[in-house]
């Protein structure tokens, strides 16, 4: 016997996450086609276990091998190029090649699905990869809503010219997608931007420089800038396609200035890049580069909820195995009452954000159907998301740490680089601040609390419900849409409480789906976790229900098994308040 390894510490890894979150396949069917829930199946099992092994391995060696920029050629040439380590290359393939990730949404013929598939599958399966990787979801979501911007504002000739490569499985022909709004003087205000736009024939030249580039070697980017001649602020700034290489095989225009070294998404370039005049082609109205780019922008934001999600995931998937296979004090962890109200935790914005995350996922595919309310829905949970699950990602991350104790800190595990990724999700894309302003925004310009309210009530009636507890969450839905509408009425007299705002909607709306997808699914367990949601984020100052020693805290924890089917009766029996 090896008396150095007498006692391992635990080591889950090898272990399919997919197996790991019994509740994943029968959340996702309350909101994918029967029939598309059941081909998605083995597709969701062969992803979760490669992330639990494979791309997990990739993941970890891509993150201490950071892509380097190559400016010349060993014969001299200048020739700008982004080295990445094969590891991440091979990561690559597996979500754009072999799942197809950024192309479902755009085309049939993805994993053997004859249509574009809902976001909701899309998510499904994203959430499993980012449990490994996250930053190659960057690049990912950026092509994906690349293509979606393009399809929709771009003129025919230029969606004709680049659609096919863009949503192609094979990895050679592939072309993935970057975003280039952020200058130095203009990150959260874009009416800042300067890069210049001069006419060129039937196409621009783009002049000046930006700031934070990721994934700067993507053969196809969008590019805010001012056509010169243009107004000041907003109204002056157009949208533009940007190619890497040029029709006649030269490359475009700019350069790749130097790349950043970054706290987390090590895997992935982010640059800064000068751009010398390159050609690029004007995408829909001049002037409304800003409200354009604001979809592919709402895009990428519901694609961070969807990674903080994951990620929470993945943290709490560890923690929970952590603490049911280590002992201290002669009991193992999640026996002990500290440890299981620190799992509880973990546990409760996981589950909140999984569910916010399948809510917007289906209210997008409403509004993009054209169904009548759903684009102010999709305008508000899409913020919401991004707001609050990417603040609970840096909490639930380094929590979750704690659990592995001195092993989280150490970087051959998965705790540093889900700590040091999940706490660029608040800062890209909008940091909280302007996101929590957005979802005053979408109430103001977008009337989106009555469809708020609207949706919420059709849950709510939809609920198998303790009159008690369904007294409480409609008196918490009135008092959250009440201290919003009062914000956004204010006029930015009330700004300050913009995020408070924000996390009041976002632990009501998910208390709500989550007793909803409870009642749908028969599970007592999900009930729970709804009312904890209500206890303790929706009225934090009730009694704090951790204190109680109730054997279905630690059922919570330990039962790994799917949940069991209940009836009305027994779901309404479920009481807290
Ligand atoms: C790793 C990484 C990759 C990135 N990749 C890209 C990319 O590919 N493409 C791209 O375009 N950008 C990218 N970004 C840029 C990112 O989106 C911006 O950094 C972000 O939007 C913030 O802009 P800023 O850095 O200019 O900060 P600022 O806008 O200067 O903000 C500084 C602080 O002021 C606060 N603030 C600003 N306005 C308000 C307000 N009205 N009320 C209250 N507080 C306010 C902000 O919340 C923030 O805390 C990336 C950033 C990082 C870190």
């Amino acid at each position: 016997m090896d008396e150095s390894n007498a006692h391992p510490v635990p080591d889950r890894h090898g272990a399919s996450l997919y197996e790991a979150d019994p509740d994943l396949s029968a959340v996702a069917s309350l909101y994918l086609p029967e029939d598309l829930h059941r081909h998605l199946q083995p597709h969701l099992a062969r992803l979760g276990a490669l992330a639990g092994r494979e791309l997990d391995e990739l993941a970890l060696t891509a993150d201490k091998h950071p892509p380097t920029l190559q400016s010349r050629s060993r014969t001299g040439r200048d020739e700008q190029r982004i080295v990445k380590h094969p590891a991440y290359v091979a990561l690559e393939k597996v979500a754009f090649a072999d799942y197809g990730l950024a192309a479902m949404s755009h085309r049939g013929g993805v994993l053997g699905w004859p249509t574009p598939m809902p976001a909701a599958a899309k998510y499904a399966l994203s959430y499993l990869l980012v449990q490994a990787e996250f930053g190659l979801c960057c690049p990912l979501s950026m092509t994906d809503s690349l293509t979606r911007t393009l399809r929709k504002f771009g003129a025919p000739a230029l969606v004709d010219k680049y659609l096919d490569q863009l949503v192609t499985q094979d990895f050679e022909a592939l072309s993935q997608g970057a975003m280039f709004m952020t200058e130095q003087a203009a990150g959260s205000d874009i009416a800042a931007t300067e890069v210049r736009a001069q006419p060129d024939g039937d196409a621009y030249r783009l002049w000046g420089d930006k700031w934070f580039c990721s994934n700067p070697d993507a053969a196809l980017a969008m590019v805010l800038a001012r056509i010169d001649g243009a107004p000041d602020g907003m109204a002056g700034v157009s949208l533009f396609l940007l190619p890497r290489t040029l029709d006649d095989g030269r490359t475009n225009d700019y350069r790749i200035v130097r790349l950043k070294d970054k706290l987390g998404t090590r895997s992935m370039a982010s640059g800064e890049i000068r751009l010398e005049g390159a050609r690029a082609w004007l995408v829909g109205e001049a002037g409304r580069g800003f409200q354009q780019m604001a979809d592919m922008v709402n895009n990428s934001r519901l694609s961070n909820g969807m990674r903080a999600a994951g990620l929470m995931r993945r943290a709490c998937t560890e923690a929970l195995y952590v603490a049911r296979e280590r002992r201290a004090f002669g009991r193992r962890l999640v026996e002990l009452p500290l440890m299981r109200r620190q799992l509880l935790k973990l546990l409760l914005p996981t589950e909140q954000a999984r569910t916010m995350l399948f809510q917007a996922a289906d209210a997008l595919r409403r509004s993009d159907a054209g169904e009548e309310g759903a684009y102010a829905l999709t305008r508000i949970l899409t913020p919401l998301i991004k707001f609050r699950a990417c603040r609970d990602a840096r909490r639930v991350t380094g929590d979750a740490m704690e659990v592995r104790g001195g092993c989280g800190y150490i970087e051959e595990w998965s705790d540093p680089r889900l700590l040091r990724d999940a706490h660029l999700g608040s800062i890209w894309e909008g940091t909280s601040n302007i996101v929590a302003l957005d979802v005053i925004r979408s109430i103001r310009r977008d009337a989106a609390l009555p469809a708020l309210r609207r949706h919420l009530q059709g849950l709510l009636d939809a609920c198998a419900l303790s009159p008690k507890v369904r007294a409480t969450l409609t008196d918490a839905i009135e008092g959250a849409l009440a201290q919003a509408s009062a914000v956004a009425e204010a006029r930015g007299a009330l700004d300050h409480a913009a995020r408070e705002v924000a996390s009041g909607l976002y632990h009501v709306t998910t208390a709500v789906a989550m007793a909803w997808e409870a009642t749908r699914l028969g599970s007592i367990r999900r009930m729970r976790i709804a009312q904890l949601v209500l206890r303790e984020r929706v009225r934090p100052h009730a009694r704090d229900v951790f204190a109680a020693e109730t054997p279905w805290l630690a059922e919570l924890l330990e039962d790994t098994r799917p949940a069991m089917r209940a009836s009305a009766a027994d779901l309404q029996s479920v009481e807290l308040t």
